[in-house]
């Protein structure tokens, strides 16, 4: 085993920061923290580490060179904020959308930390209760019935790579674990099979993207702690497909089971799951 540093040793320095209380101070405004000795010597130490370990240091040392920022010039605007939340957390809405790096649901909701509870998973797949007791599960449970967050919103987004595998499923041929976890979807793979024969290219995969938003939803409430919430009448269930390039989002109405844009003027007539 070699003696040497690794990369993770390097990015320990993270984990007991020259800022942590006792070792040197609070906070540094301004964003000089980067620019100390102690900072441009983690940022050196992580560089060699990563060419050594790796051979490519160029993507760690944006997110290392952004915490840096976070810290310096972010963090001390926002102290209120944090100090709230370091006691408690109250969510709007609990967030179930796609792991695709492309979909940000606080830069699209233009929402503070603390406001959305975020579930993230390749496809925003909700597994149906008891067909598979992990991780999006359990934070279903959670959501409901601690957070007790009165809006969940199941959000795909289009040229998602999920869907794509449910359409063609022999190109995750080689990828058992997204293999089944795909079949989750099977209801709206053989939707699109049985019902939109005609729809093809991205029409295909836009319609495959906001059914299976609605075939999740319907998995969501398999879940005795979503159903107990709803009826309650204290949760609400939402659709969105989010537009990449366009940037719109298109919501499900459940009066007229359509797709329809978020605008200000639809929000007062979109009915929710009840
Ligand atoms: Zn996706």
């Amino acid at each position: 085993m070699s003696m040497e540093p690794s990369a993770t040793e390097g990015l320990m320095v993270l984990v007991h920061p020259p800022w942590a209380p006792g070792e040197g101070g609070t906070d540094r405004p301004g964003g000089g923290w980067a620019k100390t000795a102690e900072g441009v010597d983690m940022l050196e130490r992580l560089r060699q580490n990563l060419r050594k370990d790796h051979g490519s240091t160029e993507a760690m040392e944006k997110l290392v060179k952004g915490f840096l920022k976070f810290r310096g010039e972010v963090f001390g605007k926002k102290r209120d904020l944090f100090t709230r939340l370091s006691q408690k957390q109250e969510p709007r809405a609990l967030f179930i959308t796609c792991s695709d790096s492309r979909v940000d649901p606080t830069l699209m909701t233009q929402t503070e930390p603390g406001e959305l509870f975020i579930l993230r998973n390749a496809g925003n797949m909700v597994p149906p209760y008891g067909s598979m007791q992990g991780g999006s599960t359990a934070t279903i449970e959670f959501a409901m019935a601690i957070l007790k967050v009165p809006h969940i919103i199941v959000c795909g987004h289009t040229d998602c790579g999920v869907m794509k595998a449910l359409l063609q499923p022999e190109d995750v041929h080689d990828l058992p674990a997204l293999k089944e976890w795909v079949g989750q979807a099977e209801t709206t793979r053989r939707l699109m099979r049985e019902h939109y024969i005609d729809l093809e290219g991205n029409d295909r995969l836009v319609k495959t993207t906001q059914e299976n938003v609605r075939a999740q939803l319907d998995h969501l409430r398999t879940h005795p702690s979503v159903a107990l919430q709803l009826r309650k009448g204290t949760v609400d269930l939402h659709g969105w497909v989010y537009s990449i390039p366009t940037g719109d989002i298109w919501v499900y109405d459940f009066e007229s089971e359509q797709f329809t844009p978020l605008l200000d003027e639809t929000l007062p007539r979109l009915k929710v799951a009840s």
